[in-house]
C-alpha cells in the first residue's frame, strides 16, 4: 500500500453509502485521483469543509495496487474559493472546468503543467470573476494543448509555412489553421483579432491574458467561444456535459 502526500484540487465529489464521499481530485504528483473520504458526510468529521469543489488542499491518501479508488486519510485546506459559489455563472464555469479536466486527463498520470494551469485559471477567476468567459477560453486552449489536441497555431497545417495575421488565416474542415494559398478559396475565415487572442494565450498567464483582452467585442468573444467549443466537441466526440452560455447569450 502506497501513501502519497500531495497538493490537490477537488474537482467534484459525490456521495457514497450513508456516511462517505468519493472525491475526484487533480493532484500535483499523481494527476487525477479518485478517493473515498470515509465518514466525510457525518456532521463531525476530520475533513470539515475541505472537500468542497475547487478547494486547494494538501492531501494524504493510500492507494492499493490494482485498485482504482484510493483512500483519503487527511485533507488540509490551502486555499478555499467558497466566495465564488455565490455567482451561478461562475459555478457553471467551474463545473465545466472540472468536467473537462476529468474527461481529458487519464487517471494517475502526473501532469504538473496541467495542475499549474488549472490552479492559475482558478486564481484568475477568483481575482476577476467578471472576466470568466475570457478565462474559460484560456483554459480551453490550454487543456487542448496540454493533452496534445491543439493544432499548430503558428504554422499552416498543409504547407507548414509560418502563418501571419496579415496573410489571413483560414480553418480547415478538421479545424486546423491554413494559409490563404492552401485554403484555395475554401475554409472559414478566422478573424485577425480572434487569431491574435489565440496566440496570446500561448505566451501570457491567464491574468495578463485577461488584462490584454479586456474590451474584446462580443462578436470576437463569440467567435472564439464557438471555435473552442467545436474543437473540444471534436475531441470528446460529443458536446461537453456542462453547457456554457456563449458570450453572445446563445447556448
Ligand atoms: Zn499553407
Amino acid at each position: 500500500m502506497a501513501i502519497t502526500e500531495t497538493e490537490a484540487l477537488v474537482l467534484r465529489s459525490y456521495n457514497l453509502a450513508e456516511a462517505d464521499k468519493i472525491v475526484v481530485c487533480l493532484t500535483r504528483n499523481s494527476g487525477l485521483v479518485r478517493a473515498v473520504a470515509k465518514g466525510s458526510r457525518r456532521i463531525k468529521n476530520r475533513f470539515g469543509a475541505a472537500l468542497e469543489p475547487f478547494t486547494l488542499l494538501n492531501i494524504t491518501y493510500y492507494q492499493k495496487e490494482n485498485q482504482e479508488l484510493a483512500s483519503m486519510r487527511q485533507a488540509e485546506i490551502v486555499r478555499s474559493h467558497f466566495n465564488l459559489f455565490r455567482d451561478p455563472d461562475v459555478l457553471t464555469g467551474l463545473a465545466y472546468i472540472g468536467d473537462l479536466v476529468v474527461e481529458f486527463s487519464p487517471p494517475h498520470q502526473t501532469n504538473d503543467k496541467l495542475f499549474r494551469m488549472v490552479s492559475a485559471c482558478l486564481e484568475a477567476i477568483a481575482e476577476c470573476p467578471e472576466e470568466l468567459q475570457l478565462i474559460l477560453r484560456y483554459f480551453e486552449v490550454w487543456i487542448l494543448r496540454l493533452e496534445g489536441f491543439l493544432p499548430d497555431l503558428r504554422r499552416c497545417a498543409d504547407c507548414n509555412h509560418s502563418l501571419t495575421e496579415e496573410g489571413g488565416i483560414l480553418l480547415s474542415r478538421e479545424l486546423g489553421f491554413l494559409c490563404r494559398q492552401c485554403a484555395q478559396g475554401k475554409g472559414e475565415v478566422l478573424s485577425r483579432r480572434a487569431y491574435s487572442r489565440l496566440c496570446a494565450t500561448q505566451v501570457l498567464s491567464p491574468q495578463f491574458f485577461v488584462q490584454e483582452s479586456r474590451g474584446l467585442s462580443t462578436a470576437i468573444q463569440g467567435e472564439l467561444a464557438e471555435l473552442m467549443h467545436r474543437m473540444i466537441g471534436r475531441v470528446l466526440e460529443r458536446r461537453p456535459r456542462v453547457q456554457l452560455a456563449f458570450p453572445s447569450g446563445r447556448v
